[in-house]
């Protein structure tokens, strides 16, 4: 697993205090309690990476980790790569003021950091594409940007209702968007795999 290895490096309030603008990286961006902490801790086979919590839209920071530098081509030097943690703005209790802060700082970030090759969305399989995944989506349309969606929580449904939910989610992609979906299980593993392969393609294209 070449995520695995991933190091917090530091907690930032604005795209300024980020490490420096070198390299790959890749945002997981989510409503909180959507499971993005889950995945990344999934993802990079560290249970205690992000932390998780019942109690959403507790202090919010962007969080930035470092992976361990990714082969780069032939005779091509090691890809400094990172992992970014941006915060959750849409859930009802995190205030108005806290959710534009963020809104405008995702959309500075999205729109000016020039190591982001892409952004992995995270959203409840059983209600996706709320406002602020919506929005996430309309920047990273504006951006250029692709944007792999991982539909988690999926051990709540059926095989069946899982693939409907994958169906619908990928027909209401805007034409010309570079989106793509797959369902998504930190509780039983489901498309974990999948996922890794997506943010590895997504840090070296
Ligand atoms: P975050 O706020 O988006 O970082 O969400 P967390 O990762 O903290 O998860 C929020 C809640 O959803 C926690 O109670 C998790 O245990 C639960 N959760 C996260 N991922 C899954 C999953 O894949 N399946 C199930 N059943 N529960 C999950």
């Amino acid at each position: 697993n070449p995520l695995h290895g991933a190091q917090f490096v530091l907690a930032a309030h604005r795209i300024s205090q980020l490490p420096a603008d070198h390299g790959a990286e890749v945002a997981f961006a989510g409503r909180s309690n959507a499971g993005k902490s889950s995945a990344l801790n999934a993802l990079t086979g560290h249970k205690g990476l992000a932390r998780t919590s019942k109690t959403p839209g507790r202090t919010q920071q962007m969080v930035a980790f470092a992976l361990p530098p990714l082969p780069q081509g032939e005779g091509g030097t090691p890809l400094q790569a990172r992992l970014i943690d941006l915060p959750g703005y849409g859930y009802a209790k995190v205030p108005e003021e806290l959710r534009e802060h963020w809104r405008h700082e995702i959309d500075a970030y999205l729109h000016r950091r020039r190591s982001l090759r892409g952004v992995v969305l995270i959203a409840d399989i059983r209600h996706p594409l709320k406002e602020f995944d919506r929005t996430m989506l309309e920047f990273c349309f504006q951006t250029g940007l692709p944007c792999h969606l991982l539909l988690t929580k999926a051990d709540k449904l059926s095989r069946n209702q899982a693939a409907q939910a994958l169906a619908a989610v990928r027909k209401g992609f805007a034409d010309g968007a570079q989106a793509s979906a797959q369902v998504f299980s930190s509780t039983d593993g489901t498309g974990v795999e999948q996922a890794r392969e997506a943010v590895l393609a997504l840090l070296q294209r």
